[in-house]
């Protein structure tokens, strides 16, 4: 019989009670014991959730007390040297200095999971040697047993998965770190099989990145040794983002199932299963719910889809699962008070995804009438948003459809942009200004709850922004920088304060995922049409350029980097949404120039995060990304200066694309990216304004006179002096007043020392 499955299950709770147990305990206010107690409630809560609600193969394992690819290298006792780690179990302690850092010891880096806004902790091999402190995996399927008499599902991160997220040792050293791996993985298994265990998933997701020869050989041995540590045990090889490259090898494993996804892979694995057919023998795990949008989900669609999978594989050999795990999308909808109807009705989190696996389980199974009218439900729910005002903003259609087949140029190009304006600002040699952002301090916050809960009126409150802005206006002046910004104290973050000003927006109340650790997002949701509907932010920046005769820049978040931070709909194609925001940004570039604001800043810092995994995909999102850059500040007069900025030092291998994007000045994160970024620009030339930032503003240290003038004497190596601008690497938001006056000082004064050198 077609079974139903979920990859993982959300960890933070409907009401973040995870979160909040965590940071009880950092905090000191939860003893150990009664984390492990709290913690353990939220983790059998989560799995009743699902028995009650019919999924065959439930995960576990996929809980953790912070991150999954941590949780693996603390089972192989890998622990960085720093932390003073002598064999045996991990204390938990040691676990969260690894994820936090300790005061003796910095934390492991963070990065990215995939292309999720998921980010895990860094394995450091180095020195490690590995031993199995504890099965894991066991003890969480035992858990689920005893507690609630379920035969879970144990998920593992798989060892070339594993090993290709870690850092610490060298390529050439893969194999030798594989043969330490691989016989505690196998003891693993085994233990798993002797407990019982049916299903095991083993997740493998970098099988949809190109492998060479070696990683396949790797995977071949990987897998070959498993099947004969363990033969009792069904394992379900996983895969998921995208479609899987080398797509006979994978199939070719002695594996009992490999799962793939159909969501966001369905274009290349479903040629991959239609061409090269699917072996009789194993299960094939059908990820056919979207486990990272948050839309319900087209049943109709998806049962022709599983209808053309079982004419390849036989409905027995056949599970209906997630595309991926549901930790990249919320809990519920249920609690959502404020939403319209038809949009809440047409969102689908994780328990509503929960839902939907077993409706289309059953349909599998049989032609039920009460299914059929659970699909036809879902149908009316999706179309009644379809055809909503929301959905059909004509104008903007309209307009965008006119605006994508145009080229989005600035009237003249660079050279003669930058003389015309160079002519009118007069700016000195080596312009100083700052990424727009300035100390949002204790009061700031204060004053904008207040309003939130009208203990202020917006009267008062936009008379306190004012204040703040006279205070800045001053300081940057006395200070002695060129360009100015307002402060942005009115924001509280740079894609809700869009969002809540644009059509086609809505927030959720409870629409929570963990980004890293703790740390959970609530992106807003693009769902309708976006359209402009009145001036954003001119008020505050005409206010403050009315208080100076220096320049302030206005300072607009641009199209992509709203995209790249929200939930949008997926019944359109991301490109269109672009160039919808673009267009609606553009009417706000406009308007601040109709304002008398000759300089204008679209940050871009999420660029990078939306570029696709496949490699034959990137150019095409980059040459889209980049053109709705263009399409928001193609308008303007030469003389207006447009500016951007983009931060977290991944920028390197982009310099053609940033390029492309023709703004007047860039300003880019320079400190994280270890000198990468300078060296790049040996290798390609980047021809217009430039600020490499020249200080980090992640910590609240100083930096002197002297260092801030060795990194504009490394920079002025590769770059044009004449185009070279010096400012921060990023926004000050998170600074405080103090440290930020003293460190603009010395940034104004290493630039004096700039200008006289050169
Ligand atoms: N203008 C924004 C700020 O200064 C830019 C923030 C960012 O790059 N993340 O806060
Ligand atoms: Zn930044």
């Amino acid at each position: 019989m077609t079974k139903s499955s979920v990859l993982g299950y959300p960890r933070i709770g409907a009401d973040r009670e995870w979160k909040k147990a965590l940071e009880a305990f950092w905090s000191g206010k939860l003893q150990e014991n009664e984390l492990h107690a709290r913690l353990q409630e939220i983790r059998l809560d989560h799995l009743r959730k699902q028995q009650t609600k019919g999924i065959d193969l439930i995960p576990v394992n996929d809980f953790s007390y912070y991150d999954h690819i941590l949780d693996t290298a603390v089972m192989f006792g890998i622990v960085p040297k720093r932390f003073a780690y002598n064999g045996g179990a991990v204390p938990l302690s040691t676990y969260y200095g690894i994820a936090r850092g300790t005061k003796d010891a910095a934390a492991s880096e963070m990065t990215k999971w995939f292309n999720t806004n998921y980010h895990y902790i860094v394995p450091e091999l180095n020195d490690a040697s590995p031993i199995l402190t504890e099965n894991k995996p066991l003890i969480a399927y035992l858990e689920a047993k005893e507690k609630i008499g379920i035969e879970g599902k144990p998920v593992i991160v798989g060892p070339l998965t594993f090993l290709k997220l870690s850092k610490g040792y060298d390529a050439s050293e893969t194999d030798a770190w594989l043969d330490q791996l691989l016989p505690l993985y196998t003891q693993v298994l085994q233990e798993l099989a002797d407990a019982g265990v049916q299903w095991v998933q083993i997740d493998e997701p970098v099988l949809v990145t190109k492998l060479n020869d070696a990683d396949l050989q790797r995977l071949n041995k990987i897998y070959t040794a498993f099947a004969s540590a363990a033969p009792g045990l069904n394992i379900l090889l996983q895969t998921y983002f995208e479609s899987v490259e080398n797509y006979n090898e994978i199939i070719s494993l002695p594996v009992q199932g490999i799962g793939l996804d159909f969501v966001h892979g369905l274009e290349g694995n479903l040629q991959s299963v239609q061409t090269n057919g699917f072996p009789a023998d194993k299960v094939l795990g059908a990820g056919i719910i979207d486990g990272r949008g948050i839309w319900r989900a087209s049943l109709q669609d998806k049962l022709t889809l599983l209808q053309t999978l079982t004419s390849l594989v036989t409905p027995e050999r056949l599970i209906v699962q997630s595309s991926c795990s549901l930790l990249h999308v919320p809990v519920t909808t249920a609690r959502e008070a404020k939403l319209a109807a038809e949009l809440k009705d047409a969102l689908a989190f994780a328990d509503e995804k929960l839902d939907e696996i077993v409706i289309l389980t059953q349909a599998i199974r049989s032609t039920d009438a009460d299914i059929t009218a659970k699909i036809k439900d879902a149908e009316q729910k999706l179309q009644a948003l379809q055809s909503s005002g929301d959905r059909n903003r004509k104008a903007v259609q309209e307009a965008v459809a006119s605006i994508r087949v145009q080229e989005p140029n600035r009237l003249r190009p660079f050279a003669e942009r930058h003389a015309a304006q160079q002519e009118k600002w007069q700016l000195p040699l080596f312009p100083t200004t700052t990424i727009g952002s300035f100390p949002q301090s204790t009061e700031v916050r204060k004053a904008r709850q207040q309003w939130r809960k009208n203990e202020l009126s917006n009267e008062q409150y936009a008379s306190f922004i004012r204040d703040q802005i006279d205070s800045w206006i001053n300081i940057q002046e006395e200070i002695g920088i060129d360009v100015l910004v307002h402060g942005e104290f009115e924001r509280t973050d740079m894609v809700e304060f869009f969002g809540e000003k644009l059509a086609g927006f809505a927030f959720t109340q409870y629409g929570w995922v963990q980004s890293y650790g703790s740390r959970c997002v609530k992106p807003p949701v693009i769902f309708g049409d976006v359209e402009f509907v009145g001036e954003m932010t001119v008020e505050e920046t005409k206010y403050a350029q009315s208080k100076t005769n220096r320049p302030v820049k206005g300072m607009l978040t641009g199209p992509i980097t709203i995209m790249n931070w929200s939930f949008v709909r997926d019944d359109i194609e991301r490109e269109t949404i672009a160039y919808q925001l673009a267009y609606a940004l553009r009417q706000e570039v406009e308007a601040l120039e109709q304002a008398g604001i000759g300089m204008i800043q679209v940050d871009e810092p999420a660029v990078r995060e939306g570029l696709p995994l496949k490699e034959n995909k990137q150019a095409n999102y980059l040459d889209w990304a980049v053109k709705a850059f263009r399409i928001t500040t193609c308008t303007v007069q030469e003389t207006t200066q447009i500016h951007t900025h983009m931060c977290y030092c991944e920028f390197h291998d982009m310099i053609d694309s940033i390029e492309a994007m023709d703004a007047d000045v860039i300003s880019i994160e320079t400190s994280r990216s270890h000198g990468e970024l300078i060296h790049s620009f040996e290798e390609n030339t980047y021809e217009l304004g430039i600020g490499l930032g020249v200080y980090d503003i992640h910590s609240p240290r100083v930096p002197s006179v002297e260092e801030m003038s060795n990194m504009i004497d490394r920079a002025l190596r590769v770059l044009d002096p004449k185009l070279f601008w010096i400012n921060p690497d990023c926004g000050l938001k998170t600074r405080g007043q103090e440290e930020t006056v003293a460190s603009l000082k010395n940034m104004v004064d290493a630039t004096r020392i700039a200008r006289a050198k050169y």
